[in-house]
């Protein structure tokens, strides 16, 4: 969270410097089954982020003393490109990213039927190509879709959304300028089905109302934003029953 103040970042008709009013989503596109050699693929394309999502498994974890007994183990890599940001980030992991890697992992791994396979290991790399605020969220939810089109078994998908606090207002999906400027973000991941939480975390002050201002926001896009994953995938079939593209 930025500290500065001095940008306005809502205007006097209460609509945001893109335009939008305080509980509109930015364009969402998402595209299944777009890597042919991954096992499972998504390209989500939301606001100004480009995210790529692919997966591998389930198959035989190695090392295999991190095999476990019970259950599959699921490994989310979060990379950020060089060229992702107007400043080129320093290629390879960071403090950063290896802790959106491992929240992702968990979060993912809810949604999984691990327990179906016992010694394995299911790989979900996701790269964001274009950063544009809300990547974590944005590569979760791709990610949900590519597991989904490897066809692995899921209790549900994974669905996510970001609100937050700019100029003193909570709003829902923040941009990069409301990102680095506003006085709040809070990512939120559930399972639609049942609403259950499987990522929260908050970077700046929400009060209590605030907070439930922006979770009432959040949950009220879930629905959406799952329908997008769902038509993603069920137009991939589609093209699968026609025989390719
Ligand atoms: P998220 O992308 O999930 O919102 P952050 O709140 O940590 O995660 O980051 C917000 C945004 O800040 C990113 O989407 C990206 O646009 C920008 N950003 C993050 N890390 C860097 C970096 N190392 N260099 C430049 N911009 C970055």
């Amino acid at each position: 969270m930025g500290t500065q103040s001095d940008i306005k970042l809502i205007d006097e008709n209460g609509l945001r410097l893109d335009g939008r009013k305080p509980g509109d989503l930015r364009p969402l596109k998402i595209q299944a089954g777009v890597l042919e050699r991954a096992d499972g693929s998504a390209l989500i394309e939301w606001g100004g982020n480009k995210i790529i999502a692919a997966v591998y498994g389930p198959r035989e974890a190695y090392p295999k003393h991190n095999q476990d007994i019970n259950k599959a183990i699921v490994k989310a890599r979060y990379n950020m490109a060089a060229f992702s940001v107007d400043e080129r980030k320093r290629p390879g992991p960071d403090r950063r990213s290896i802790e959106i890697s491992k929240v992702l992992s968990e979060a993912l791994e809810s949604s999984i039927m691990v327990e179906q396979f016992p010694r394995a290991q299911i790989d979900v790399f996701i790269e964001v190509i274009q950063a544009d605020a809300g990547t974590r969220i944005a590569g979760l939810t791709a990610s949900s879709v590519a597991i989904a089109d490897a066809g692995i078994p899921m209790r549900d998908f994974v669905t996510g959304c970001t609100a937050g606090k700019v100029d003193g207002k909570v709003v829902l999906d923040l941009s990069k300028e409301e990102d680095n400027f506003g006085q709040a973000d809070l990512p939120i991941a559930v399972l639609p089905r049942n609403n259950r939480i499987v990522l929260m975390q908050m970077d700046g002050d929400l009060t209590l109302e605030e907070f439930d201002q922006a979770t009432s926001m959040i949950m009220g896009a879930i629905p959406r934003i799952n329908e997008i994953q769902r038509s993603a995938l069920s137009s991939r079939i589609k093209v699968q029953d026609s025989g390719g593209e």
